[in-house]
């Protein structure tokens, strides 16, 4: 049901952010923190902080499976079954596999969060800045574009985010992982403290860091000023959290964005396309489709922000379609939706550690051990391009180890732990190619009248060579730092499960190879913004939403000062 009056005048706004979510919550804080009025259009429902997370205080027992989701259901889902946080305490932030469909052309997982705050409500918070090598390698290595921008240009903007956002971890002084703004870490546990140690003297050049993440250990008065808290250790984030102790927009931005009195929130608003004016040369506004009712009404701003993820951003702009551009808005070069690149997940190892059975850790710590890229970092040196970070764990086996006793016998054995296992994942960058792409079906539409997507991404050599090295590197790693019981294991993973999918609307410096300006601009569209993963001309290794909003708040804060300046 609409909440906006119906004369033209009353859908006018200043600007129009698309997506509610990550990028899209920064979008309408910054624009709104500068005095526009701004329509934050949400295809989800409404979630509310507190009110809206209904699983937040149970506890195992209060579910029917103990917190597994019934089979039938899980056979229904098939795709977002695969996703390690979908379970039945967090079920409802997820779209579901037959709710929103689309066509794999090659598998693609695509896991969405549809409804106020997008997946900021479910990401699992790790945050890395880029450094300058990130995005100086396409110009570097030869693939993508170059960027158009440095780190130097976004440096202010991360520390605007991470200051505001509240991010947890050390000051460690590496130039190829900058250090952030940084409330107390969490702290290594005594297995992961030894093969930190061990890794650092037997692999110059390689680190081992706590990982930094959106978790408040000391909230600062901005934070208080959010009416957020103290992270509690209990990690049952993905059910949105009551102390607002990670960040999302729900708990965070949006809230604070409201404050102003200068945001409107339209949830169960579906955005078809953006409406193109051919005599102003700019987007006049953006059409969308009521969820509920399938009815279609027009609004109109000065300005639009493209904040509704990445594929969905391609999906809108490949939609938005007009004489000026037959095949969607500010797709001159045929480019749009091609690039599409990801992070390569396919290898986990797993091993034993004996010794330390008189030493425990406190809590359920939010992050884990990670270690910032060591290939081709400072110069080419491998057969392949590009690396991989890496982030491992060390944890006592419990109660989930499975037991067949009872009574007394069970009550002792749930409360002595077990040995130690550890546990090493990959994040690889992959190199964005044209031929991983995604474009809209010519035939099928979902219930709102709109294209499916089709997705046609893949891995190719390159990835394949980066999981091999993952696969030997992290073994001997962790041989070598006393582990035993090496397994190296191929996840089988297909692109998408990452959710980390990037590209389509690339930035760069050249309207013939590029969407976007160095201002996260159409470069035929000046009037509209795109600061999701869309935006992103190559892919680095880092867990990307901490440059989305980085971007996103840098590119608000430039459209505002040009509207001022009456160039928008
Ligand atoms: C389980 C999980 C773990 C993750 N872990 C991490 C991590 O540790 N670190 C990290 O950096 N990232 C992580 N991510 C990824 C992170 O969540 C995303 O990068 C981030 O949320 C993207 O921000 P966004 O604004 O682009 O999209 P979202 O946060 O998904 O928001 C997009 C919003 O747009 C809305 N929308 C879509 N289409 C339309 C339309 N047509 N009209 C109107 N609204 C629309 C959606 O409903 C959604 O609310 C994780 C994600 C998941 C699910
Ligand atoms: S770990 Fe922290 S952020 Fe997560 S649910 Fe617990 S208190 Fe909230």
């Amino acid at each position: 049901m609409n909440i906006i009056e119906d004369t033209k005048a009353e859908r006018t706004f200043d600007a129009i952010v698309i997506g509610s979510g990550m990028s899209g919550g920064w979008a309408a804080k910054e624009l709104c923190d500068q005095g526009l009025k701004t329509l934050v259009l949400e295809r989800g429902r409404s979630v509310e902080h507190l009110k809206d997370y209904p699983t937040t205080t149970m506890d195992p027992w209060d579910f029917p499976l103990r917190t597994q989701l019934p089979a039938d259901v899980v056979k229904e889902n098939p795709i977002v079954s695969k996703c390690y946080a979908f379970n039945d305490t967090t079920d409802h932030f997820f779209v579901k596999d037959n709710e929103h469909p689309y066509i794999q052309e090659k598998p693609f997982d695509w896991i969405r969060g549809y409804q106020v705050g997008g997946k900021s409500l479910l990401w699992a918070r790790q945050t890395q800045r880029w450094s300058k090598y990130e995005f100086e390698a396409p110009a570097r290595d030869g693939f993508a574009v170059p960027w158009p921008i440095s780190y130097d240009d976004l440096a202010p903007w991360y520390s605007h985010v991470e200051k505001f956002v509240g991010i947890s971890g050390n000051r460690d002084g590496l130039e190829h992982l900058p250090d952030s703004e940084v409330l107390p870490p969490w702290e290594l546990n005594c297995v992961e403290q030894h093969i930190q140690e061990k890794i650092h003297s037997q692999y110059p050049g390689r680190h081992v860091i706590i990982g930094r993440c959106a978790h408040l250990t000391q909230p600062q008065e901005i934070h208080l000023k959010q009416g957020r808290g103290q992270c509690q250790a209990r990690t049952l984030c993905e059910r949105g959290c009551p102390f607002g102790g990670y960040f999302s927009s729900v708990s965070s931005t949006l809230p604070w964005a409201k404050r102003t009195g200068n945001m409107t929130l339209q949830p169960n608003a579906v955005v078809h396309s953006i409406l193109y004016d051919e005599t102003s040369g700019k987007a006049s506004g953006v059409r969308v489709v009521d969820a509920l009712t399938k009815e279609t009404t027009d609004y109109y701003a000065k300005i639009i922000f493209v904040n509704a993820a990445c594929l969905n951003t391609n999906l809108i702009l490949l939609n938005s379609r007009s004489s000026r551009f037959p095949n969607g808005l500010g797709n001159d070069n045929g480019l749009l939706g091609r690039f599409i690149a990801f992070h390569n997940y396919r290898g986990n190892i797993t091993a034993s550690f004996e010794g330390y059975e008189d030493s425990y850790y406190y809590g359920r710590r939010p992050t884990q051990a990670f270690m910032p890229s060591f290939r081709n970092v400072f110069k080419q040196e491998t057969d392949f391009l590009r690396g991989y970070m890496s982030a491992f764990g060390a944890y006592r086996q419990g109660w989930w180890r499975g037991t067949d006793k009872i009574g007394d016998d069970i009550k002792k054995e749930l409360s002595t732990p077990g040995p130690w296992e550890v546990s090493m994942m990959m994040q690889g960058e992959t190199i964005p190619k044209f031929e991983n792409h995604v474009r809209l079906s010519t035939d099928q539409t979902d219930p709102w009248g709109i294209p499916q997507l089709i997705t046609s991404v893949g891995y190719d050599d390159n990835d394949e060579k980066v999981f091999r090295d993952f696969l030997n590197q992290g073994a001997e790693m962790l041989e070598k730092a006393g582990c035993k019981n090496i397994q190296q294991i191929d996840t089988g993973w297909n692109p998408g499960l990452d959710i980390h999918e990037m590209g389509g609307v690339r930035m760069g410096k050249d309207p013939k190879t590029s969407l976007l300006n160095k201002w996260n601009q159409l470069h035929a569209c000046k009037n509209v913004f795109v600061t999701d993963g869309a935006c992103m001309t190559s892919v680095g290794n880092q867990n990307p939403s901490l440059t989305f909003m980085a971007l996103t708040a840098r590119a608000a804060n430039y459209a505002v000062e040009e509207l001022k300046r009456m160039n928008l």
